[in-house]
């Protein structure tokens, strides 16, 4: 009997092992084809900024090997080996393994993108200090940073977005002195109103954390004793090493070069289903219905929904309110954005013990909340009450 294309998974992230999961619980035949530029090896990827101040290497953050994973999930993993293009007509791809200039043709039945993101590029910083200046998407990006910040006293942090804002809590707690720069007036100012922001804001402050807001890093320069950087302020800051937590921007260009639908994210409907039929996505590179969510709750719906497609069952994903726990463990903080574009208003009740912000259209319908402090105890509450993101 003629050996069956497999299902090929592009991506070894959460999202690409998660939809491997959950395919296997309801497909135990089917081959399943793994495909990683990296180790392969299964970690949770937002304990990348959480866990310098708890002393971890990325070794022990990298929780189960490649090789497990492959024997868990009956698959095939290829690791370090990156798909350099599709062919949707063929329905094969090219595999180039890093080391190398070996490549290879795959043929699949189906296929998934898992692909994830990558960091958004810098804005315009001048200066001859770029070799001191980190990105942290993944465990090879923590584990440089982390080497690097061996002996090291003083971190600018550059972004006080989510990612910014739970790498300052866990450096200072970690030992490190940090100043944080960003052109926003408050941290985490597109999610939270102004009143939760600096709710949160002061809460670092109070443990040593430095916030620069409503100014940008107008260079980076070495010096004799380490780094320095001006503002756009007319202050400059003192630093050894620099963090910059910019935001990320969906790895779409495999699927653009395979002629596949693309806007911010590749372009897929509720069935995870790309403009080519047997190519599917889902995850960071994903645009799900014109949604884009870089959050690990939403890539598990659609894995869970994903599963079912291929395994015969046509599912479209839908979005529940997600709340997001920011990692920041000196004031705990919950925010359940509202969509971008929606009208409607933060009403907030701010006081010693936390901020409860709730956002309301004018028929009082509750479309999304901000937590701080002891107020995250209202998370489910709000949580059940909200309108879901995507019915
Ligand atoms: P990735 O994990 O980026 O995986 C992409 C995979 O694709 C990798 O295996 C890569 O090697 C592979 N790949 C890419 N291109 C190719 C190619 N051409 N060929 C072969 N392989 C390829 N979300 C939350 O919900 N809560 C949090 O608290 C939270 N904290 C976070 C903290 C940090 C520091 C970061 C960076 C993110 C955080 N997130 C959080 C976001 C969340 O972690 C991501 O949304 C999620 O992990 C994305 O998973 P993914 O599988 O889509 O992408």
């Amino acid at each position: 009997q003629e050996k069956r294309d497999p299902l090929v998974i592009v991506g070894t992230g959460l999202a690409g092992y998660n939809l491997a999961r959950e395919f296997r619980k309801l497909d135990s035949d089917t081959p399943i084809l793994l495909i990683s530029a990296d180790d392969g090896a299964f970690y949770s990827k937002p304990l990348l900024s959480a866990s310098l101040s708890h002393g971890k290497t990325a070794q022990e953050l990298s929780q189960t090997s490649a090789e497990e994973m492959a024997r868990g999930l009956d698959a095939e993993i290829l690791v370090h080996t990156r798909v350099a293009d599709i062919n949707p007509d063929t329905k094969s791809l090219t595999i180039r393994q890093e080391t190398g200039e070996h490549t290879a043709k795959i043929r699949y039945d189906r296929l998934v993108l898992a692909t994830g993101a990558h960091c958004r590029p810098l804005p315009r910083i001048e200066g001859d200090a770029h070799s001191r200046l980190f990105r942290i998407n993944n465990l090879g990006d923590y584990h440089r940073f982390r080497t690097a910040l061996v002996g090291q006293k003083q971190v600018l942090l550059i972004g006080a977005g989510l990612i910014g804002c739970e790498f300052a809590n866990d450096l200072i707690q970690a030992g490190f002195s940090v100043e944080v720069v960003d052109p926003l007036k408050w941290p985490l100012a597109s999610l939270l109103p102004e009143e939760a922001g600096q709710d949160l804001q002061s809460a670092l402050e109070n443990q040593g954390v430095r916030f620069h807001c409503g100014c940008s890093v107008l260079a980076i320069r070495r010096t004799p004793q380490g780094l320095e950087a001006p503002l756009d302020s007319g202050e400059s800051l003192k630093a050894d090493i620099a963090l910059a937590a910019l935001g990320l921007q969906a790895n779409t260009s495999l699927a653009e070069m395979a002629g596949l639908e693309v806007k911010r994210g590749i372009t897929v409907n509720r069935q995870l289903q790309t403009s080519d039929p047997n190519i599917f996505a889902l995850g960071d590179c994903a645009e799900v219905d014109g949604h884009q969510l870089f959050f690990v709750a939403p890539l598990i719906a659609c894995a869970r929904a994903l599963a079912k497609t291929l395994s015969g069952q046509p599912t479209s994903v839908r979005y529940a309110a997600i709340p997001i726990a920011v990692k920041t463990t000196l004031r705990p903080t919950t925010v359940c954005p509202p969509r971008p574009d929606t009208k409607g208003s933060w009403q907030v009740d701010s006081g010693s013990e936390g901020v409860h912000a709730e956002f309301r259209n004018q028929a009082g319908k509750l479309l999304g909340f901000a937590l701080t402090g002891a107020a995250i105890t209202a998370r489910n509450r709000l949580s059940a009450e909200c309108a879901p993101l995507m019915n």
